[in-house]
């Protein structure tokens, strides 16, 4: 392990199932905590208008705020034909109360008579380690459903199929959509670099 000194590092994020799938990858080769561990409950801010901004936003926060060694990350569904919305408005859009199902019944009303339904999930982590900034990105591609399917996951999962497959992403157990999920994607990355 030559890029991290220590096990330990903090994933800035708040969502259980973020740090469930990421936990899955990394294994016992890292020693990872939530915002809770450190103890962060505030929202942190996310006002930039890109993926990469936003992720780094976060990381920088926490590094300035709690002074630790941290990665964070920022996902967008990107929707061919509405311009590649949502994008960074993913949480929030269908409304400030950032509800999934709220989410997916704008976005399957938005493609009600489109036959374009490519879209994509981008991630991109950022890592700060002792002040220096680096970022890994994971992009899977695949196309909106219909209909929602599927229970597990979170988000837009029940109506994304992932490239060469008939379920979505809501259908598969963490193992099998870190496989080839987008955040699966960049975690490899940054763990390829942390043990480089
Ligand atoms: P965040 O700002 O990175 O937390 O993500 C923005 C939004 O994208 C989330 O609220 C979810 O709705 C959605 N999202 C992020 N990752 C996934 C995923 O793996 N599957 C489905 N939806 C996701």
């Amino acid at each position: 392990m030559n890029n991290l000194e220590s096990k330990k590092l903090i994933f800035a994020t708040s969502n259980a199932y973020k740090i469930k799938e990421v936990k899955a990858l990394l294994g016992d080769q890292f020693d990872v905590g939530g915002l809770k561990d450190i103890g962060c409950e505030e929202d942190i801010p996310e006002t930039q208008p890109t993926i990469e901004g936003n992720a780094l936003q976060k990381a920088r926060y926490v590094v300035e705020h709690y002074g630790v060694n941290c990665f964070s990350e920022d996902t967008g569904l990107e929707i061919e034909s509405l311009n590649m919305e949502p994008g960074v408005y993913s949480a929030r859009y269908a409304g400030p109360q950032r509800d999934s199902d709220d989410n997916m019944n704008l976005v399957l009303e938005k493609l009600k008579t489109q036959t374009n339904r490519n879209a994509r999930f981008k991630t991109v982590i950022a890592l700060i380690i002792d002040g220096k900034e680096y970022t890994f990105e994971g992009i899977v591609n695949g196309v909106i459903a219909y209909e929602k399917t599927g229970t597990d996951g979170f988000g837009y999962d029940p109506i994304f199929l992932p490239e060469g497959r008939t379920t979505s992403f809501a259908e598969m157990s963490s193992e099998e959509k870190n496989e080839i999920s987008h955040r699966g994607r960049a975690v490899r990355k940054l763990i390829n670099w942390l043990i480089s």
